[in-house]
Formats: structure tokens, sequence, C-alpha cells
């Protein structure tokens, strides 16, 4: 036994409001095809790797300081990024980075949501986003989408006007059903609104849809796209999210970041991924190619299947998607059950990867 063993969960003097609740728990198992975190399959190539080995071995000699707190050379690297990826000229001043973009959330509701606030989101979307309003006791209004997971934007524009949340979460590509929503309904969403609205844009990169950063300078007061390096940068284990905004969004979450919550160490390896990006953003259209044929050879399965922006797939539909879940578990392939009735999502893998998913499906999807 270890010490403290006899104490519960149930014993600790634990917010009541997080009582019962669960964990974000995507399973984490050694299996022989891991298609369940929308991750790059694709591992760093070795530039990349002796790039971010130097950097980081600059940066050992200099840990007895604290690292950059306003991550300023990083910023600086995202904002050309994002300038290039966009075509929309952004400056440092319009960055915000931080361990992963969970972290960048957490810190948007810590600004602008907590006790007495509402943020609302438009369901199935990324199960993050009520569990972040929870850890912040942001009162969560879940908005649901139409049936086919498509979002009805008239019906959603009420829904702000009568609700007048302080933030709004639109998630584009949405997580885990993968429509991405054109600029011109986000503009009308985004006018409905009352106050914040955060785009979570982690899966962009996979969409031809144009990023919400085009709608920065006219709803300066609204407008917040999240991103990450955890997707098509391949980077999920550097911990890397970052925002762009105005920069008065930025002067906010300075309000309540934590000084050095970036590391030196994550700081360098981001700025050396930044540098490896073309080579890197290179597989993302491989990745949209094999989306598109794996979504094909599912749908001549009989599998019903959403249409995907990103680079996962939503499919069914299965009486019970648990039991089938097991059965791809049973032949090797780690799929996600998301809770959404009849379906589940399977991340887009290499060739190989994909492959061996379509080999399970056809003994699986009648
Ligand atoms: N937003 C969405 C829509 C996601 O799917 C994810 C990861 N699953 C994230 C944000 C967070 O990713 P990270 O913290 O790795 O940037």
């Amino acid at each position: 036994s270890t010490p403290g063993e006899r104490a519960a969960l149930s014993d600790l003097p634990l917010r009541d409001d997080l009582r019962g609740r669960s964990p974000y728990g995507a399973p984490q198992l050694d299996v022989p095809y891991q298609l369940n975190t929308n991750e790059n399959p694709y591992p760093p190539p070795p530039a990349l790797v002796a790039d971010i080995t130097a950097a980081v071995g600059e940066i050992a000699a200099t840990l007895h300081r604290y690292p950059d707190r306003d991550a300023t050379g990083l910023r600086t690297d995202l904002a050309s990024y994002l300038t290039a990826a966009t075509g929309v000229g952004l400056s440092t001043a319009n960055l915000w980075a931080a361990n992963g973009s969970n972290e960048v959330l957490q810190q948007i509701l810590q600004a602008f949501g907590g006790p007495g606030r509402t943020a609302l989101g438009f369901e199935p979307s990324y199960s993050m986003h009520p569990i972040i309003a929870a850890g912040t006791r942001t009162e969560w209004a879940p908005t649901p989408r139409r049936a086919d997971f498509s979002l009805d934007v008239a019906a959603a524009v009420a829904v702000l006007a009568e609700r007048a949340p302080d933030i709004v979460f639109v998630t584009s590509p949405n997580n885990p059903t993968g429509q991405s929503i054109p600029l011109a309904d986000l503009r009308a969403l985004i006018a409905a609104a009352p106050a914040i609205v955060v785009v979570d844009e982690a899966y962009a990169e996979f969409s031809p849809q144009e990023s919400a950063v085009a709608l920065i300078d006219e709803f300066p007061t609204k407008v917040i796209v999240s991103r990450t390096m955890s997707k098509a940068f391949a980077f999920a284990g550097g911990r890397l999210g970052y925002l762009a905004a105005a920069p008065a969004m930025v002067d906010a979450l300075l309000l309540v970041r934590l000084p050095y919550h970036l590391s030196s160490l994550t700081q360098a390896a981001a700025r050396a991924a930044l540098r490896h990006a073309d080579e890197t953003l290179a597989s993302v259209h491989a990745l949209a190619a094999e989306r598109d044929r794996v979504a094909l050879a599912l749908a001549g399965l009989g599998a019903a299947v959403v249409p995907s922006d990103a680079n996962f797939i939503l499919f069914g539909h299965f009486a019970d998607p648990h039991a089938t879940w097991q059965s791809y578990l049973d032949r090797g392939v780690l799929i996600r059950d998301v809770g959404i009735p009849g379906h589940l999502r399977v991340t887009v893998g290499t060739p190989a990867e994909n492959d061996a998913f379509l080999a399970a499906s056809k003994e699986i999807v009648q």
C-alpha cells in the first residue's frame, strides 16, 4: 500500500460542482494502430529532430534563469506563420501562446468567464469546452446542432440573441464531426454574439475554409481564434497552443496567466518546429487525400460518413458503438467512442494504418 491510500476522492472537501464529474480521458493504449486522438501520424523528420536537439542543448546552459515570460520570440514566429497561412498581416501583439490550446482556452475562460457568466457551445463538439467551463465555474449552455451535425446559423443567431452568453465557442472544423463553417456564417454569428466568440481552429490547416483571423479587425472586442501545433504541426508532445486576437485581448490574458508558464525548452522546441513548418505541413495534403480515400471506402462498405474538413472522420450507424469500438480494438485498431449515439470517430493515419482500419471495417461494418 502507499501512504494516504485509505482516503478516497469522496472523502476530500472537493468543490460541490466538481463532485461526480469524470476527468478527460481518451484511452492511451499500446496497440499497433492508434487512430484515436487526431495526431499527425508522421514523426518529426531527422532534420527537425536535429534542430530541436541543438536548440534544447543551447537552452540547457541557461536553465538556471526563468524563461521569457512573454515568449516574444515564439509569438513573433507564430505571427509570421499565421500571416503566411492566412494572408492576414498579424504582429507579435496579436499572438499569445500556452501549453496546448487547452491552456489557451482555460486562460480565456479565466479572463472572460467565471461565476455568474455563461459560455455557450454548439454540440456535439469538443468535450473539453464544457470541462474547462466547469473548472472555471462558468455556466455551460449547450446548444444542439442539426441532426446531421451541421450548424443552423439562423437558429444559432436567435439563440445568441436570447441567451446573450459571455463566451461562444465555435469549433471549425468541428471536432468530432468534421464540418467547418464558412466565413460569412461565422460573421453572422459574431455579429449576433454580445461578447467573446472563440473560434477553435485546432484543425484549420486541414480545411479549405478561410480562417476567422480575417474577422479580428472587424470585431476586435469579440473575436479570438484559437490554434494548436498538436495536429497538423505534428507537435502534440511539445504542448504548444496559441491564439490570434486584438492586442487588448492578449493584455487581458496576461492578467490570468501564471508567470513563466511556457518553459524555455518548450519555447525553443516550438520555434525549431516552426522553422520546419513547410516540411511538416507537406503531410497535410497527403492526410487530406487519405481522409477522402478512407471516407469513400467506408461509404462503399455501407457506413454513414459525416463529411469532414479535418484529419478524422465520424461514421456510423452502429446499434452499440461501444461494442463496435471494442471490435476494432480486438483487431489492434484504437479509434474513439466520442459518446455520440450510433457513431465512432477515426483519425486519419498513414496509408498503411488506414488500410488496417479499412480491413477491420470490412469485417465490422455491415
Ligand atoms: N480544440 C480542439 C477542437 C481539439 O480537438 C483539441 C485536441 N483534441 C484541442 C483544442 C486541444 O489540443 P491541444 O491542447 O493539444 O492544443
